[in-house]
């Protein structure tokens, strides 16, 4: 079967900042993670797949779909949630399910009342009264009432408490029970990921720095610590984010296995968390630049 998720080569510039070489595959069954510090192009690559705003080059497409040539039909198949409220204010839960509701073919109230009382929205209430975390479900329960396969997160987990935050997680990990279907989300908060997913993406100043499955990355990382005896030049190269201080070093490595090579029976790899890998890999890129 084709990925549910397929791009390639997207850019879009604007005056500060370009986005380029954007290129990811999510397979159908899994949850992928857009990671990346604040301003690296995560909502702008989000925005590009939803055509929410005009790409300069690169290819989307959504169940074997283009979005560009098939954008109604990849809309019936997307399940969105945005990282602002983007619906009305002054509308009730119920009077706003009533507006969205006919734009999707295959709109399932019963799927509707059910993640209401889940997640326990009071209806009758504005949108604008509803809180951060409340907000968020009620665009998660519009994005799960229309049959989509392709759910698509912008930060959904930003500012809500640890309960909910797992209580969506769990959500998303139903969710994919369902082998046709996919989850994109992103987020800075890389705990989120530990727990579910499969492939991460990482986004950093514009440009995906991997996208590789989860396990794949925590394998091949590699935490590097040491005394300063065993930072020889051969290891001091390949180290990436290195710090140095009076009680040795530490760093990040790409290849576990070279680097146990190299410093043999008294080097010390840890596991690093995905955190841990986003800081050294953004560290060693602002290193370098500042370098050349
Ligand atoms: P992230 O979601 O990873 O925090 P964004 O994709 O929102 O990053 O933004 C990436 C960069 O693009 C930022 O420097 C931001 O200021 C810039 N940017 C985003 N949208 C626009 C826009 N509409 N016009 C000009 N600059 C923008
Ligand atoms: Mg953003």
């Amino acid at each position: 079967m084709e990925p549910i998720l397929e791009v390639k080569g997207l850019r879009k510039s604007f005056k500060d900042f370009t986005l380029q070489d954007i290129s990811f595959s999510l397979p159908r069954g899994f949850i992928m993670g857009l990671i990346g510090p604040n301003g690296s192009g995560k909502s702008t690559t989000i925005k590009l797949i939803m055509n929410l705003m005009r790409k300069e080059a690169g290819e989307i497409r959504v169940c074997g779909l283009d979005t560009h040539r098939h954008e109604l039909a990849v809309k019936q198949k997307i399940g969105f949630v945005y990282d602002e409220n983007h619906f009305y204010d002054e509308l009730t839960v119920l009077e706003m399910k009533k507006i969205v509701a006919p734009f999707y073919r295959e709109w399932d109230e019963e799927a509707f009342t059910y993640y209401v009382h889940r997640f326990q929205l009071p209806v009758r209430k504005k949108i604008k009264e509803l809180s951060k975390g409340n907000k968020m479900k009620f665009a998660l329960t519009v994005a799960l009432s229309h049959h989509a396969e392709l759910i698509i997160m912008d930060e959904p987990t930003a500012g809500l408490d640890p309960v909910m935050r797992s209580e969506l997680l769990e959500v998303l990990g139903e969710l994919i029970q369902d082998e046709r279907k996919g989850v994109l989300f992103s987020t800075h908060i890389t705990t989120d990921l530990d727990k579910v997913a499969d492939y991460i993406a990482m986004i950093n100043e514009g440009r995906v720095l991997f996208s590789v499955a989860k396990d794949t990355l925590q394998e091949t990382c590699g935490l590097v610590k040491g005394g300063k005896s065993q930072l020889t030049p051969e290891v001091k190269d390949r180290l990436i984010g290195l710090r140095e201080g009076s009680f040795g070093f530490e760093g990040l490595t790409t290849n576990r296995k070279q680097m146990q090579d190299l410093l043999g029976e008294q080097g010390i790899i840890e596991r690093p968390t995905l955190e841990e890998i986003m800081v050294y890999l953004v560290r060693g890129y602002r290193d370098a630049d500042v370098g050349s």
